[in-house]
């Protein structure tokens, strides 16, 4: 294989184990929040919530958006193609849309039930950390396979463009869902372009208003336009969560692998677990 398709064919995974690397490494050393549950029990835990999730990628979506970024390449299909522009202009605008799109597809994770009971697994985690990133139901991923194509075909994604997308994501989906401390400073310039530790803490947070906020994945300016983009919860007041879950029997590895097809406990109200009465 040529050196170029090579760094083609592997550039989102190994940015992506790359950060994921150095993110765990600088979590170790400057954590941002103090950690309810044991590291190594989490660890496994979104791990293997993890290996279900990359099976849904890898089998599911990834046959889907081959296909699918190809005949757009082939059939001028989409938004992008109608306006013939220059090449890398064409690039930079499907990864921005790409992106937006994204931020709509998250709010409608939090606010269309049948979508929350999955993404609902990835929210109940009792801490925030780059394994938080990599924890989301193979449920989840294999549903968003329909939006994903909506996206490629409605906005006119090339096999480039969707490569460069994922090389891009992966690694900021991974650094906002870190437990690094950034200096302040730095982090409060960096949000201003993209979404930080601290602004994705606040959305993962088990206050109902404050997880309302903060949906970006990439860009910060979809929160800023919507006015969802939420700064002034200092870490240290946040609890990692959904009320509903907040005892380590909630999120042992089979329940949350349940989780979606079981009835629902009204999410953000404190259950008492003794008698499992609200
Ligand atoms: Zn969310």
């Amino acid at each position: 294989m040529k050196l170029n398709k090579l760094l083609k064919n592997f550039a989102a995974p190994v940015a992506a184990l790359g950060a994921f690397g150095l993110l765990i490494w600088i979590e170790n050393r400057r954590p941002l929040r103090r950690s309810v549950e044991s590291k190594s029990i989490r660890n496994f835990r979104n791990m293997a919530v993890a290996g279900a999730a990359s099976g849904a990628l890898y089998f599911v979506e990834k046959p889907v958006t081959n296909r699918l970024t190809k005949l757009v390449e082939e059939h001028n299909f989409g938004l992008l193609k109608i306006f013939k522009l220059p090449r890398r202009l064409e690039l930079l605008l499907a990864v921005v849309l790409l992106d937006y799109t994204l931020y709509v597809w998250h709010v409608l994770t939090h606010k269309i039930p049948f979508l929350w009971r999955f993404h609902l697994v990835h929210h109940i985690d009792l801490d925030l950390d780059a394994s938080t990133a990599v924890r989301f139901h193979f449920g989840e991923l294999v549903i968003s396979v329909v939006w994903r194509a909506a996206q490629i075909v409605i906005i006119g994604v090339s096999p480039a463009a969707f490569k460069i997308w994922q090389a891009l994501l992966f690694p900021s989906v991974f650094f906002h869902h870190s437990n690094i401390e950034l200096p302040a400073e730095l982090e409060k310039n960096l949000s201003r372009l993209i979404t930080t530790p601290r602004l994705h803490g606040i959305h993962h947070s088990a206050v109902r208003a404050e997880t309302d906020s903060n949906w970006s994945s990439g860009l910060t300016v979809w929160d800023w336009l919507h006015g969802t983009l939420r700064t002034n919860v200092p870490q240290s007041e946040i609890v990692i969560g959904v009320p509903a879950f907040q005892h380590r029997e909630d999120v042992a590895l089979a329940k949350i692998l349940r989780l979606p097809f079981e009835t629902q406990r009204p999410n953000w109200q404190l259950i008492d677990v003794e008698t499992n009465h609200q």
